[in-house]
Protein backbone atom coordinates (compact mmCIF):
# COMPACT_ATOMS: atom_id res chain seq x y z
CA UNK A 1 0.00 0.00 0.00
CA UNK A 2 2.27 2.66 0.99
CA UNK A 3 5.10 1.68 -1.48
CA UNK A 4 2.49 2.18 -4.10
CA UNK A 5 1.23 5.33 -2.85
CA UNK A 6 5.11 6.31 -3.40
CA UNK A 7 5.03 4.91 -6.83
CA UNK A 8 2.26 6.77 -8.14
CA UNK A 9 3.57 10.20 -6.95
CA UNK A 10 7.33 8.84 -8.05
CA UNK A 11 5.80 8.31 -11.58
CA UNK A 12 3.97 11.39 -12.30
CA UNK A 13 6.92 13.56 -10.80
CA UNK A 14 9.06 11.66 -13.51
CA UNK A 15 7.39 12.52 -16.13
CA UNK A 16 6.96 15.84 -15.32
CA UNK A 17 10.88 16.31 -14.33
CA UNK A 18 11.74 15.54 -17.82
CA UNK A 19 9.18 17.40 -19.76
CA UNK A 20 10.48 20.36 -17.25
CA UNK A 21 14.60 19.27 -18.57
CA UNK A 22 13.01 18.82 -22.03
CA UNK A 23 12.38 22.30 -22.65
CA UNK A 24 14.07 25.37 -23.37
CA UNK A 25 15.79 27.09 -20.36
CA UNK A 26 13.84 30.56 -19.87
CA UNK A 27 17.22 32.62 -21.64
CA UNK A 28 16.42 30.62 -24.51
CA UNK A 29 12.69 30.78 -25.01
CA UNK A 30 12.42 34.44 -23.92
CA UNK A 31 15.59 36.28 -24.94
CA UNK A 32 13.78 39.81 -24.50
CA UNK A 33 13.61 38.76 -20.60
CA UNK A 34 16.52 40.51 -18.34
CA UNK A 35 15.29 39.59 -15.12
CA UNK A 36 12.61 37.44 -13.48
CA UNK A 37 11.52 37.44 -9.34
CA UNK A 38 9.19 35.13 -8.27
CA UNK A 39 7.33 35.06 -5.22
CA UNK A 40 5.08 32.26 -3.90
CA UNK A 41 3.24 31.39 -0.98
CA UNK A 42 1.52 28.70 -0.24
CA UNK A 43 -2.28 27.72 1.08
CA UNK A 44 -4.23 25.41 1.79
CA UNK A 45 -7.82 24.83 0.68
CA UNK A 46 -9.44 27.39 3.47
CA UNK A 47 -6.70 29.73 2.56
CA UNK A 48 -4.62 29.01 5.72
CA UNK A 49 -1.10 30.28 5.03
CA UNK A 50 1.54 27.26 5.14
CA UNK A 51 4.97 27.04 5.70
CA UNK A 52 5.52 30.55 4.88
CA UNK A 53 6.36 32.67 1.54
CA UNK A 54 9.17 32.08 -0.87
CA UNK A 55 11.17 34.90 -2.67
CA UNK A 56 14.10 34.35 -5.32
CA UNK A 57 15.60 36.07 -8.18
CA UNK A 58 15.14 33.53 -11.23
CA UNK A 59 18.56 32.30 -12.81
CA UNK A 60 17.33 32.77 -16.56
CA UNK A 61 20.02 30.22 -18.26
CA UNK A 62 19.25 27.27 -15.27
CA UNK A 63 15.83 27.42 -15.26
CA UNK A 64 13.48 26.44 -17.86
CA UNK A 65 11.14 27.30 -19.19
CA UNK A 66 8.17 24.38 -17.86
CA UNK A 67 7.72 26.55 -15.09
CA UNK A 68 6.36 24.31 -12.15
CA UNK A 69 6.29 24.62 -8.38
CA UNK A 70 5.49 21.52 -5.98
CA UNK A 71 2.48 21.43 -4.06
CA UNK A 72 3.17 21.58 -0.27
CA UNK A 73 0.89 18.25 0.30
CA UNK A 74 3.00 15.46 0.56
CA UNK A 75 0.57 12.44 -0.30
CA UNK A 76 -0.87 14.68 -3.32
CA UNK A 77 -1.46 12.65 -6.64
CA UNK A 78 -0.46 14.06 -9.82
CA UNK A 79 -0.58 17.88 -8.80
CA UNK A 80 1.92 20.73 -8.20
CA UNK A 81 1.40 24.14 -9.82
CA UNK A 82 2.30 25.21 -13.26
CA UNK A 83 3.29 29.07 -14.25
CA UNK A 84 4.19 27.77 -17.28
CA UNK A 85 1.28 29.79 -19.44
CA UNK A 86 1.05 32.33 -17.06
CA UNK A 87 4.49 33.57 -17.80
CA UNK A 88 4.91 32.73 -21.37
CA UNK A 89 1.90 35.56 -21.94
CA UNK A 90 3.43 37.86 -19.12
CA UNK A 91 6.22 38.03 -21.44
CA UNK A 92 4.41 37.84 -24.67
CA UNK A 93 2.20 41.13 -23.16
CA UNK A 94 5.66 42.89 -21.68
CA UNK A 95 4.16 42.83 -18.37
CA UNK A 96 5.89 43.64 -15.24
CA UNK A 97 3.98 42.56 -12.89
CA UNK A 98 1.76 39.83 -12.99
CA UNK A 99 -0.13 38.17 -10.02
CA UNK A 100 -2.86 35.33 -9.30
CA UNK A 101 -3.17 32.32 -7.45
CA UNK A 102 -3.80 28.69 -8.97
CA UNK A 103 -5.47 25.81 -7.25
CA UNK A 104 -3.76 22.36 -6.92
CA UNK A 105 -5.54 20.39 -9.37
CA UNK A 106 -4.02 17.01 -8.08
CA UNK A 107 -6.25 14.46 -5.76
CA UNK A 108 -5.38 15.07 -2.18
CA UNK A 109 -4.02 11.67 -1.66
CA UNK A 110 -3.85 7.68 -2.93
CA UNK A 111 -7.30 7.19 -1.47
CA UNK A 112 -9.04 9.89 -2.71
CA UNK A 113 -8.30 9.97 -6.07
CA UNK A 114 -11.26 10.40 -8.42
CA UNK A 115 -13.38 12.11 -4.97
CA UNK A 116 -11.20 14.76 -3.62
CA UNK A 117 -9.22 16.89 -5.00
CA UNK A 118 -5.88 18.48 -3.25
CA UNK A 119 -7.01 22.27 -3.37
CA UNK A 120 -3.85 23.79 -2.37
CA UNK A 121 -3.38 27.16 -3.18
CA UNK A 122 -0.08 28.86 -5.12
CA UNK A 123 -0.13 32.89 -4.45
CA UNK A 124 2.63 34.53 -7.05
CA UNK A 125 3.76 37.12 -8.09
CA UNK A 126 6.04 37.38 -10.87
CA UNK A 127 8.18 40.50 -11.53
CA UNK A 128 10.04 40.82 -14.88
CA UNK A 129 12.13 43.17 -16.39
CA UNK A 130 13.10 43.47 -20.36
ZN1 LIG B 1 -1.64 19.19 -4.44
Amino acid sequence: MYRQKIGLRAEYRDQEGERVKASPSLADKFQKLKSLIVKVGYYNPKGVAQNGQLKYVVNLENAKSVFRFRCPNDECIRGDFDLTKELASAVAQKRTTVSGELSCQGWQNKTTIDTIHCHNVLRYELKLAY
